[in-house]
């Protein structure tokens, strides 16, 4: 068993990756954690402010509470309001992640109001100057910066001829400016599926412009809502769709066309990136290149939290020498689709894990000799899919707890 040594480290952001990252490291290291905001939890913060954030005050989770968690944590009723159920507004996610910090005691390692600002690598280390107090010295660096701040806007022709400039997801807080307007919300990912049926609570028509999944069944029951193509082109007065379809006195447009991974602090020469891959990546965490430089959350498509908990489990035995790296750059064809081969064979989706998460968390797990998935975990992820597509507009009003069924063992 190799000899662990201990190492100062430095993790960027104290969001739900971040204190994951703190929890798993701590043990045996020493931790700072710098987060340019005032509080923890990152998107989740407590008395969030809606402005400049993904989040919008009617918003629920999309994944039950009890697969929200950190296994060694239970998301439980406690952190939500009566009422909520399991799918809760923003707040009791941020008491959830505040109780998670005080328990796992992280508050203290939490430089709050620093950004990092540059991260360079020294001899031996890395210099990180901050947006205040002097530069610090550590050996390794864990980012956990997120990737929900800076929108992707897709390129289309004539943009600038709409009669309003468009919004993005991240622009949105409630329905009521598009009230009898006609809007188009282009996306099909989770925000565009929530955004499409906020919107057309109070829009006159909704265009949703998509592709890939079966969008239909979101919507049977909206009457002001018409599924169509892809934008391809604006010209004065009307957008043209991929399928030659012409949408004419469109008021308003919502991009949901997701967002750009961004590490503004970090040199081209430290990390090769592009706004949807980070490059020579071992499995989505540790750089190939800099063996001290690791990422916490890159992954999307996946259960969050649970997926931070594991990856930086895996990250810790990797600093100690516990990880056969060689075997994870990929050698084995097991952890190739999940490594440095693209998964769907496009830039756009090499940190998409979906329907492979699984097989992902369990390869981490075999290589850092970590303890198994919990069958509980397995099963709920099975039944909430099944709810999902069985109930894909109102899954939320569909309690887990009270649920009996022969597929949810008991905690
Ligand atoms: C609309 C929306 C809905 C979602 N719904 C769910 C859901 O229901 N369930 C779920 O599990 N997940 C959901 N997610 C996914 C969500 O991304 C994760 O839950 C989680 O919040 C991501 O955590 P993170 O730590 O990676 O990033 P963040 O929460 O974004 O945290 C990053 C932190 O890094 C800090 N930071 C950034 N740059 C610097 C810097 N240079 N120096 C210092 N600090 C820095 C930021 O201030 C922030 O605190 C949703 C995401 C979105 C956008």
């Amino acid at each position: 068993m190799p000899v662990v040594v201990t190492m100062k480290i430095a993790i960027i952001g104290a969001g739900a990756a971040g204190l994951a990252a703190a929890a798993a490291l701590s043990t045996t290291h020493e931790v700072i954690v710098f987060e340019q905001g005032s509080t923890l939890g990152g998107l989740w913060q407590e008395n969030i402010n809606f402005t400049d954030t993904p989040l919008y005050p009617s918003l629920k989770t999309n994944l039950p509470i009890q697969l929200m968690g950190f296994f060694d944590f239970p998301f439980t009723q406690e952190f939500t309001t009566p009422g909520e159920g399991d799918y809760p507004g923003p707040e009791a996610v941020a008491k959830y992640l505040s109780a998670y910090a005080n328990h796992k005691r992280l508050v203290s390692l939490i430089r709050f109001d620093h950004q990092v600002i540059k991260v360079a690598p020294e001899s031996t280390g890395w210099r990180l100057t901050l947006s205040k107090g002097k530069d610090v010295d550590v050996d390794a660096v864990v980012v956990c910066n997120g990737h929900y701040t800076q929108p992707d806007l897709p390129q289309i022709d004539g943009i600038e001829l709409l009669p309003s400039p468009p919004l993005h997801a991240k622009d949105y807080v409630d329905p009521v400016r598009f009230a009898d307007r006609r809007v188009m919300v282009w996306g099909s990912n989770a925000s565009g599926i929530d955004l499409v049926r906020e919107v057309s609570d109070s829009a006159k028509q909704v265009f949703w412009c998509g592709h890939g999944i079966d969008r239909g069944q979101y919507v049977d029951d909206l009457k002001n809502v018409e599924l169509c193509s892809d934008p391809q082109v604006i010209q004065t007065g009307k957008i043209i769709l991929t399928d030659k379809t012409e949408l004419v006195e469109v008021d308003d447009v919502i991009f949901c066309t997701g967002y750009r991974y961004d590490f503004p602090f970090l040199h081209k020469r430290v990390l090769s990136f592009s706004p949807r891959r980070v490059e020579g990546l071992v499995q989505h965490i540790l750089s190939d290149l800099h063996p001290s430089l690791a990422f916490i959350g890159l992954p999307y498509l996946v259960i969050p939290f649970p997926l931070f908990q594991i990856q930086s489990q895996w990250l810790a035995a990797a600093f100690a020498g516990r990880v056969d790296l060689q075997a994870a750059r990929g050698s084995s064809p097991a952890v190739k689709p999940y490594n440095l081969q693209t998964p769907q064979g496009s830039d756009r989706h090499f940190h998409r894990l979906g329907e492979t998460q699984i097989n992902y968390l369990k390869e981490l797990i075999k290589q850092a000799q970590l303890d198994p998935l919990p069958a509980r975990f397995l099963s709920l992820i099975q039944a909430v899919h099944r709810i999902k597509q069985d109930h894909p507009t109102d899954f939320r009003t569909i309690s887990l707890t009270q649920m009996a069924s022969p597929d949810l063992p008991h905690a």
